[in-house]
């Protein structure tokens, strides 16, 4: 028997079946967050198709999706629109010499959405788009140190990865640290940075894995703003994970504060490959002259996605619904926290939100809830931001909090 069919005869699952595979050919099975090993027991690491707010996995298994593909899918899995948009194109051409029509009328569509904006340009994946944000702050104004907040993630290239494997401190030289929200540890960053100072690297909201989640203040936002200036560096927010949920603006529009350079991705081609960088008109002629470029960054496909995806967004108040279902399965989770006499607490906007229980330091009443939950229907996430979408209604909300019901129960039980 070959090594393939040995693990093989020995899974009990369609995904088990796949992981075994998968461990002979692909390093670790998995790569990355999305290890099952890393995940709640009882995950699955496969999936084989999803409609609207359901996915199923390999083995036929269907659930109210709370992780929305980490993010990207904003108005629902498969949503017509998107797809009939993406189609007509693919009718077309996808992958052609060159950009298309398709590409113009997107920077528009985001010029005319994102008040800082007066440029767009595209990439595929939210890395490209922070990494192309760095480059041109950099290229603009000559200078090389940037600020970001300790513990954010900005994508997993060597200058901004979580992990150190494979990374030089070279690669990291010029980045200097504060604490989000901190207005003093950002101001002693900046002034660390001196005159080297290129921009200030922030997250639309502070969304580090594992701990509660927190919005801006206001002071912060203002005070990252007024660094820039007074620096004349550049503001750089990462919309990467926010974008299109909280404000179609922008994340920190309501806040009264505008950045130079904005970093999108996830959201806003509904799940096709793509992501933008925005910028004002100090950062043209830099955007301009830096060299960046991919074999698929002028896919049409995901561009008509993305057309769809924007105006459909803007016509039905996508951010609007998601937090009345995000609210709702907030007060949903509250109320049978407390009738199971559990302590949890609930951060971040509703769209995407986070629950954590109280003196849980390893995660096992978060991974107790949440395996229990998917057995009952739920893919819910211990530890990572969740993500709302627009095909979230209140009746698959009221099912997920039954199934979230026998996860409370589950930890109940831990004790
Ligand atoms: N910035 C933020 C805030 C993100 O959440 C992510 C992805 N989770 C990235 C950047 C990197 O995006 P990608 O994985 O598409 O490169």
């Amino acid at each position: 028997m070959s090594r393939a069919a040995a693990v093989l005869s020995e899974a009990q699952t369609a995904d088990a079946a796949l992981r075994a595979r998968a461990a002979l050919v692909v390093p670790g099975g998995m790569w990355g967050h999305l290890n099952a090993a890393r995940l709640p027991e009882g995950y699955p690491q496969f999936f084989a198709s999803a409609e609207g707010c359901r996915v199923r996995d390999v083995d036929g298994r269907e659930y109210i999706d709370f992780m929305c593909s980490w993010g990207p899918v904003l108005l629902g899995h498969r949503h017509p629109e998107v797809e009939a948009a993406a189609q007509a194109q693919a009718a077309l051409g996808d992958c052609l010499n060159g950009p298309g029509e398709v590409m113009v009328d997107l920077a528009e569509d985001f010029v005319a959405m994102a008040p800082h904006a007066d440029w767009a340009m595209f990439q595929k994946n939210g890395g490209d788009a922070t990494t192309a944000c760095v480059t041109i702050a950099r290229a603009g104004t000559g200078r090389r140190k940037v600020l970001v907040a300790r513990g954010a993630y900005h994508g997993a290239l060597p200058w901004c990865s979580p992990s150190v494997a494979g990374v030089t401190s070279e690669d990291r030289a010029h980045l200097v640290h504060f604490e989000y929200n901190d207005v003093a540890s950002l101001r002693a960053a900046a002034a660390e940075a001196g005159n080297d100072l290129a921009a200030i690297l922030v997250t639309g909201f502070r969304h580090d894995m594992g701990r509660d989640l927190e919005l801006p203040t206001a002071e912060f936002a203002k005070s990252a703003r007024a660094a820039c200036d007074a620096a004349g560096a550049a503001l750089i927010l990462d919309e990467v994970r926010t974008g299109l949920r909280l404000d179609l603006r922008g994340s920190w529009e309501a806040l009264g504060v505008r950045p130079d350079l904005a970093a999108w991705s996830k959201a806003i081609a509904n799940g096709y490959a793509l992501a933008a960088v925005t910028g004002n008109d100090r950062f043209r002629d830099a955007a301009t002259k830096v060299f960046v470029t991919g074999s698929f960054w002028c896919g049409a496909v995901a561009m008509a996605a993305a057309r769809a995806t924007l105006r459909i967004a803007r016509e039905t108040d996508v951010p609007g619904h998601i937090h009345a279902m995000g609210l709702r399965l907030r007060e949903g989770l509250a109320s049978l926290a407390s009738q199971h006499g559990i302590a949890i607490r609930q951060s971040g906007p509703p769209q995407m939100p986070l629950m954590l229980f109280d003196a849980d330091p390893e995660v096992r009443k978060g991974r107790a809830f949440c395996s229990t939950a998917l057995r009952h229907g739920a893919f819910f996430h211990p530890q990572h931001n969740m993500f709302l979408s627009a095909a979230h209604q209140a009746a698959d909300i009221d099912q997920a909090l039954e199934a979230a019901a026998h996860g409370f129960r589950a930890v109940r039980e831990l004790r």
